[in-house]
């Protein structure tokens, strides 16, 4: 087969030109991470080819003694690195170099700041190491054969960091890819082989396979050189070696390489587990959430090694969704080999590995939130949302999930969720039963919603739960440490034995001598409530609607309703407040078609209060300007 070996010229997509120029400006400080991005893609590329030879020998064509090479030109001004890897057929450079395929490009810009700070990490999320060469370099060069074509298919593809690219096709006899970097006038301190080692150990000591340099030594009275490899890294994979032996800077720079992130992480959890089922783990939380921590398509789950060979990215079956953000490695000495996905899913050991993980992720997670509550909060304001999605998907862990999560309550009314469930508990009144909580639309519609008065006036603590997922959470969240959870805005207000038997009784005497007044409510508001009773929840507001006991919390039913689901509308009940003027005066409303106008401006405004929306705000403000009218005519 003869192969075009056309020379073409190709455009960058647009946003690689950005991509380039940020990377430049944002970090040349740090410029001497290109090495470890680009040895980090050999490093890659040998797990591919040491996984696809799994099942095809002869891939590896005869060379399985995979290995990374840093070889330097003074004369030249360049510095190549160089892997026996899979490498790259001419479609795969033109998708993989001249393009960027993964899904979040629009994302990725949208959320650029301009801070180069927060730029450059937003970088490593995107994984884009590759672009990291022109930091150092004018020009670079990319050499490639993908293992298993014949050696007219190799590539070599060359850019100058512009806009655009050239790709050929030539004759290659070794499979891999070698880059090479012309470096710029001011970037000879990267020809110097000690520098280079110095950001090899710096970097790249864990990577797992030989980074080799060759020296040349002549002997001049013989006029022989000779050349020997000296291999700059220790080689040896990070979580198989002992706690006590690896440094911060080591564990950091590793969660850096598997993570694609530039950022140091909050926390790495390394794990050995012998016995009957022998794996470790080595897991990181993240510092910040990835921008895609929301789409479904994002790549989530830690990389799955067998007895230390690569077997596959991303391994969803090992965590469940919610612990979507940790990365990092899990190395199974028991799975076979050639274990695929499909085996994965139901797989008796993998269920085991991946039940212990997660218990150790959360027990990592409960003794930061009780040791480092600072960094614990960083967590927490990145996943803590991610995390609530645990309550509803791992009922057996629902309890601890419940412990390490942090809300936002009336003890401080601070909008950054900073409250256990257990400091909630530990300031219970004497005589509360319950854990009270509100949700609502909006932090501010849960701290002034008319529902509160009454908690307030007793000094009852709620939480205000405003986030989306609250509205599941609470409904898979029923109780906790044996005490249930309760929503101020559902049912008949019970505050057990917190209640005031003076206040009860008062209550329901009123009860009897506003019947008429009850009943007149009702008849006029008939479309719109189901029932009209006295309470003593509220204080300062004539009215507030409640949800029916059994019946769907209020925000929960707008919240589907905004989704576009098809749920039936279910009617609230209102209460209202004896004591309040409003109420009094209405009673002394004779006049039955104004009687019905301040009978929907009531309920209008307990919706109101509430942070909802009404169906027909115009007439509302209507009712109200003739009220108002009617007021100063008197
Ligand atoms: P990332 O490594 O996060 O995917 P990079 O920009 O570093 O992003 O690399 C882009 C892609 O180019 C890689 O995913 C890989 O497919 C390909 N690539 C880069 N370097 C090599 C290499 N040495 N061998 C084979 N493929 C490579
Ligand atoms: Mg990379």
């Amino acid at each position: 087969m003869t192969v075009e070996a056309h020379k073409e010229t190709l455009g960058f997509q647009t946003e690689i030109k950005q991509i380039l120029d940020l990377m430049i400006h944002s970090l040349y400080s740090n410029k001497e991470i290109f090495l470890r991005e680009l040895i980090s893609n050999a490093s890659d590329a040998a797990d591919k080819l040491r996984f696809e030879a799994l099942s095809d020998d002869a891939l590896y064509e005869g060379d399985s003694e995979l290995k990374i090479w840093i070889e330097v030109d003074k004369a030249a001004r360049t510095v190549s690195i160089r892997d026996n890897g899979i490498g790259m057929s001419r479609e795969e450079v033109i998708s993989h170099i001249g393009t960027i395929a993964k899904s979040g490009t629009r994302e990725f810009f949208k959320n650029l700041t301009g801070d180069s700070a927060k730029d450059s990490q937003l970088i490593g999320q995107f994984g884009v190491g590759f672009y990291s060469a022109f930091i150092v370099a004018d020009k670079v060069t990319l050499v490639t054969r993908r293992a298993g074509l014949s050696a007219e298919h190799g590539v070599r593809w060359e850019s100058v960091g512009d806009g655009q690219y050239s790709i050929e096709t030539l004759e290659r006899k070794t499979h891999g890819t070698e880059v090479t970097l012309h470096l710029r006038e001011e970037e000879s301190e990267f020809l110097e082989e000690y520098r280079l080692k110095g950001i090899v150990k710096k970097y790249s000591d864990h990577i797992s396979l030989p980074i080799v340099m060759p020296t040349t030594e002549t002997d001049p009275e013989k006029n022989e050189t000779t050349v020997s490899e000296e291999v700059l890294n220790s080689a040896q994979a990070l979580w198989a070696r002992a706690k006590h032996e690896i440094t911060e800077e080591e564990y950091n720079e590793f969660y850096k390489h598997v993570a694609h992130d530039f950022e140091d992480p909050l926390a790495h959890i390394h794990n050995k587990v012998e016995g009957k089922l022998e794996y470790s783990s080595l897991l990181y939380i993240p510092a910040r959430a990835p921008f895609d921590l929301w789409d479904r398509q994002q790549r989530r789950g830690v990389k799955l090694y067998v007895r230390r060979v690569f077997i596959m990215d991303d391994s969803e079956q090992l965590l469940p969704p919610y612990l979507r953000f940790i990365r990092g490695v899990i190395d199974s000495n028991d799975l076979p080999l050639n274990v695929s996905r499909e085996i994965l899913q139901h797989n008796k050991q993998i269920e085991a590995i991946r039940g212990g993980t997660v218990k150790k992720v959360l027990s990592t997670l409960e003794n930061m939130a009780a040791n480092e509550p600072e960094k614990y909060a960083i967590f927490w304001k990145e996943f803590g949302r991610v995390i609530k999605e645990g309550v509803l998907e791992d009922h057996g862990n629902r309890e601890k999930i419940a412990k390490i999560m942090r809300f936002s309550t009336t003890h401080d009314d601070n909008p950054t969720p900073a409250i256990s469930l257990d400091d909630y508990i530990s300031r219970m009144k004497e005589g509360q039963e319950k854990i009270y909580y509100i949700t609502a639309e909006s932090f501010a519609s849960a701290q002034h919603s008319p529902h509160m008065e009454i908690f307030r006036k007793k000094g009852i603590e709620v939480l205000l739960l405003a986030e989306q997922i609250d509205e599941w959470l609470v409904m898979h969240l029923t109780e906790y440490q044996g005490k249930s959870l309760q929503s101020v805005t559902k049912g008949q207000l019970d505050l057990g034995s917190l209640e005031d038997e003076a206040e009860k009784q008062e209550v329901e005497k009123a009860q009897d001598a506003l019947k008429p007044l009850l009943d007149r409510l009702q008849a006029a508001l008939v479309d719109k409530v189901k029932s009209v009773r006295i309470t003593y929840r509220l204080t300062s507001s004539p009215a507030c609607l409640v949800a029916d006991d059994s019946g769907m919390d209020a925000s929960l039913e707008r919240l589907l309703k905004a989704a576009g689901q098809a749920i039936p509308s279910t009617k609230p009940i209102m209460e209202i407040n004896p004591q309040h003027p409003l109420i009094t005066a209405l009673q002394e409303e004779t006049d039955e078609a104004r009687f019905k106008d301040w009978a929907l401006i009531l309920c209008d405004q307990a919706l109101l209060s509430e942070g909802a929306q009404l169906d027909d705000p115009a007439a509302f403000v209507s009712r109200l300007n003739n009220m108002l009218i009617a007021m100063r005519n008197r």
